[in-house]
């Protein structure tokens, strides 16, 4: 993987080798960090480079760190700054992902969250495609369950929390899967690992609400307005069964990273008829034409990085 060329660190952008943390920091023993996903991408024709949503991800962001009781001294408008011109610096002229991290900074030993020092740093690199196959994944249901609510909350991207979505992913790829999908406590569809899930059933989209122990997505808010806005569809938040993924018409998974990624079989059976649904492909269109900037109704939603 490429690295970056700056990294936001301590409060100024410095190059990215010198954005270093010591092997006693808190954060990483004892995984006391949050952190987001965020992408610009770039519109050749106005040769510009458009951050999706970052007010909306650095609302997420500080709620995560609100959770682990950090305090940053940052609103989402002063991340989104600092985030465009690390992006100026990199002079990236393609798709990117970036990566802002909070974490518990101090070099020290015992488990808390309080009386201690949190930082902030933020990295960007070109990024393409997430989930390789995107237009037709195999997903399994992953034996391992979410974390739930009152163990480590899944609303807020909690760096520690992610060693579920690791188990997940990694037991799903060895077993010949492109992602897996994982159920509550309850037993109920939560997400994947580090996507939302849609289902399609009847002419109707239906997501698990934000009670499921998902991650509240910002692409999830933006799939459910295309739906109902452009698309006239019914979308429905309501708890999702296991056996409604194997009957299901259409299914697809939404992420940062993931964008939309069409699954076609789940646990070796054809969901519809084994090709990417109408509705999937609808949305996959629009959304690629939206994080662009060639939707003039979603413009507000694009924040450009060059002046
Ligand atoms: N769930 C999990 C567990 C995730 O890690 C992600 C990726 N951030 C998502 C859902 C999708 O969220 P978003 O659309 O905001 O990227």
């Amino acid at each position: 993987m490429i690295l970056p060329k700056y990294a936001y660190f301590k409060g100024k952008i410095v190059p990215y080798s010198e954005a270093k943390v010591g092997v006693m920091t808190h954060a990483l023993n004892y995984g006391t960090a949050v952190f987001g996903g965020i992408r610009a991408y770039w519109n050749e024709e106005e040769e510009q480079l458009y951050i999706f949503r970052p007010y909306d991800h650095y609302r997420r962001f500080l709620n995560s760190a609100k959770l682990l009781c950090m305090e940053l001294g940052h609103t989402p408008e002063s991340l989104t700054e600092v985030t465009k011109e690390l992006l100026r610096a990199e002079g990236h002229r393609c798709d990117v992902y970036i990566r802002p991290l909070a974490y518990k900074a101090d070099e020290t030993i015992g488990v808390r969250l309080h009386d201690l020092t949190d930082e902030v740093t933020i990295f960007s690199i070109p990024f393409d495609r997430y989930v390789s196959n995107d237009t037709d994944a195999h997903v399994t249901v992953s034996s391992w369950r979410r974390i739930d609510d009152n163990t480590i909350p899944a609303r807020g991207k909690i760096s520690g929390a992610y060693v579920n979505s690791a188990l997940i992913k990694t037991d799903a790829v060895r077993a010949g899967f492109d992602e897996a999908l994982v159920l509550t406590q309850e037993g109920h569809v939560s997400e994947g690992s580090a996507e939302n899930v849609f289902i399609v059933r009847d002419g109707v989209l239906i997501t698990p609400p934000v009670t499921e122990n998902i991650l509240e997505g910002i692409t999830r808010r933006s799939v459910m307005e295309l739906a109902r806005e452009e698309l006239g569809i019914p979308v429905v938040e309501r708890p999702i069964d296991r056996t409604e993924i194997y009957i299901c018409d259409e299914l697809f998974l939404t992420g940062t990273a993931a964008q939309i990624t069409a699954v076609t079989r789940v646990d070796h059976r054809p969901v519809g008829n084994g090709k990417m649904g109408p509705i999937t492909s609808k949305l996959r269109e629009l959304f690629e034409k939206v994080v662009r900037g060639k939707m003039p109704k979603y413009r507000h939603w694009n924040i450009p990085v060059y002046m």
